[in-house]
């Protein structure tokens, strides 16, 4: 168990931390390395962080089930609320995240990754029933990773900023790679937050706060015995950020080409990357008619209620583009209502609901079928009209959001 005590106030003298509890040092298992650090690793390899801020349901599962998919811990049975600030506090805590984070071949995300991922886990809010004298807890020391994906958790307490909450995150995060404490202010790794300005993982030896050392195999790779460096050790696990030059791949599950369908119908769209889970900026345009950009939490499927779209032959383009700018694009033509069939139709009517041939299996990657709201028409499914070309266009399109649904769902889930 390992604890950051909360001081009373930021100004306030920070008080001593508590080291205690299990630590996982097993010579006999290989380092969990990924990134571009690990033998024939590929970008499908890099480690995913999910920062957990609209409250999870946490189970006790035994004591050394620390596992993100069920949401269980061998520290505490409860729930975790959602983060206390907004969304402006929330994108803060993630900037920061991100940017200690930016030398290391991570993806950092706020959606619950697919099943089949193995990924790290930060619940952020307060504990209820609540437990005080902490900011936050990891379940152990887990030396070189060995162990995997875990969950731990970050408080915060009413006069919590956003980056200070950031530095709890990592450090618990941390803890969960095999990283101890280490006794310089100016590292992400010292005992309390609010001691320098902008702690970071340090690229330098420091002394290490307790003895014996908990993973001393891990730190003796870069330091002498009783020392550690942070920044080193995260790049021996992760690698260093490799640059993003694959471009993600969006198909237009139905309709297909040449369909013939009506007024209302369903676009469902399937976005995969080789980077993912990340955000996806996606432009839907009718060719002449209307446009409309939405940002996708990928990889996934998407469907999209469209109402009352006019009659006539219509092309439809969708662009997506990923987090580092890498492009990709589909495009159908359709028929619509009592137009006139478009050329390219040879499979008739009542195609609506068939999905395209050419796109891959989704391999359980969140991508539930369409009935989680496909082909709804829900008012309430958050519309995300742009500025229509088509004055009276511009209510064609309702952009549902199923992931999201069946994340808050899945956080629920007992
Ligand atoms: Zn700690």
């Amino acid at each position: 168990m390992v604890l950051v005590a909360a001081s009373a106030s930021r100004d306030a003298q920070a008080q001593a931390d508590a080291l205690a509890g299990r630590v996982v040092e097993d010579p006999s298992r290989p380092p969990r390395v990924t990134g571009a650090t690990a033998e024939g690793g590929t970008a499908a390899d890099r480690r995913v962080l999910f920062l957990a801020f609209d409250g999870v349901d946490v189970q006790w599962c035994g004591e050394t089930e620390d596992d993100p998919h069920d949401n269980c811990s061998s520290l505490f049975q409860g729930a975790v609320l959602p983060y206390k600030g907004g969304a402006a506090e929330r994108a803060a805590v993630v900037q920061t995240v991100v940017a200690d984070l930016a030398d290391f071949d991570v993806i950092v995300t706020t959606e619950r990754p697919p099943q089949d991922v193995d990924y790290d886990m930060e619940a952020i809010g307060q504990w209820s029933p609540p437990a005080g004298g902490f900011l936050g807890i990891a379940p152990k020391i887990d030396c070189f990773d060995v162990d995997g994906g875990d969950l731990s958790f970050t408080l915060d307490p009413e006069d919590m900023l956003p980056s200070d909450t950031a530095k709890v995150v990592l450090q618990e995060l941390a803890h969960t790679w095999g990283l101890e404490h280490v006794d310089s202010t100016g590292d992400l790794l010292f005992p309390t937050v609010g001691n320098a300005p902008d702690p970071h993982f340090e690229d330098q030896c420091s002394p290490i706060v307790y003895t014996p050392n908990l993973c001393p195999r891990q730190h003796a790779e870069f330091c002498p015995e009783g020392e550690q460096n942070s920044y080193q050790e995260m790049l021996m696990l992760f690698g260093p950020r490799q640059p993003d030059e694959v471009a993600p791949v969006v198909s237009i599950v139905s309709p297909s080409d040449g369909a013939h369908v009506p007024n209302s119908f369903s676009l469902v769209l399937e976005l995969h990357d080789d980077i993912a889970p990340q955000v996806f900026a996606t432009n839907i345009t009718f060719v002449d008619g209307f446009e409309s950009a939405v940002d996708l939490a990928g990889p996934g499927v998407f469907p999209v209620a469209l109402n009352d779209v006019p009659d006539g032959v219509w092309t439809i383009d969708v662009a997506t583009r990923d987090v580092a700018g890498n492009e990709g694009s589909a495009s159908i033509t359709i028929t619509v209502g009592a137009g006139e069939p478009a050329a390219a139709d040879e499979s008739g009517s009542g195609t609506t609901n068939t999905p395209a041939t050419t796109t891959g299996d989704a391999d359980g990657s969140g991508d539930a079928d369409s009935s989680d709201g496909g082909g709804a028409l829900d008012d309430d499914g958050g519309c995300a009209c742009g500025v229509g070309l088509s004055p009276a266009g511009w209510h064609w399109l309702m952009l549902l959001a199923p992931l999201r649904r069946r994340a808050s769902r899945r956080s629920r889930r007992s």
